[in-house]
């Protein structure tokens, strides 16, 4: 499905993405949170580019380790080991491949989300980061269930987490800075949940 060369094009767009949204990003966590998460993103996604100009990478396990680590170093607030944690998930999956199959993407989201909750101590339904990729992963995995193509896998997991963030408004944040607002977050999309339907629509509109 994808080699090398596309997953970094992959992750430049998703970089692109992320510099594109990082006042969109700010303006929800401001609302709910201490305005930084558009900065924290772009940071870090800044360095996930510096990884990749700098190249040298053994293969797809390799690539994922080398943005994750940045990812974790220099992403500030919660939102870095998060991300940081789903993209060495990613990793593992794909250890020595060279190219990554649309089974392995289901497995990625799978994974990722695992890490997620456990490093975050969270679940789907706190208004996280979750409530986009766990419905993203659910979308995918039926996908491939249903036989279809790789692109359709990758646009029904962007379709289902952009659903999901959109669905955050109406949830009570239960983890990190919002959770201090209580029913007062209700009526804001979760900055997180956000970022990541973001991200997966940078993956899905680069292979389209
Ligand atoms: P901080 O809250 O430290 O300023 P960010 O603003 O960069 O960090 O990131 C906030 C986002 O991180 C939230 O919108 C939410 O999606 C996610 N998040 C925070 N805590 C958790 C957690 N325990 N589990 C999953 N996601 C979380
Ligand atoms: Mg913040
Ligand atoms: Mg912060």
């Amino acid at each position: 499905m994808a080699e090398l060369n596309q997953i970094i094009g992959a992750l430049r767009l998703m970089a692109e993405t992320i510099e594109k949204n990082k006042e969109h990003l700010t303006e929800l966590d401001g609302a709910i949170g201490d305005g930084d998460h558009g900065i924290n993103m772009s940071r870090g996604f800044a360095f996930v580019k510096e990884t990749l100009d700098k190249g040298g990478f053994q293969n797809a396990g390799d690539l994922f380790k080398k943005c994750g680590m940045a990812l974790v170093a220099h992403v500030g607030g919660a939102s870095g080991p998060l991300y940081g944690t789903a993209f060495l998930r990613a990793a593992m999956v794909l250890k020595d491949r060279e190219d990554v199959h649309a089974a392995d993407y289901v497995q990625i989201l799978k994974d990722a989300a695992e890490g997620i909750k456990m490093r975050g101590k969270s679940d789907r339904g706190e208004k996280t980061m979750l409530d986009a990729l766990i419905p993203a992963y659910e979308a995918a995995a039926d996908a491939v269930q249903q036989g279809k193509s790789a692109q359709e896998i990758l646009n029904a997991a962007k379709v289902a987490a952009a659903e999901g963030a959109v669905g955050t408004e109406k949830l009570v944040a239960q983890k990190g800075r919002a959770s201090y607002l209580g029913e007062r977050s209700i009526g804001h999309q979760d900055p997180g949940a956000a970022s990541a339907a973001l991200v997966l629509a940078a993956v899905a509109d680069y292979f389209a």
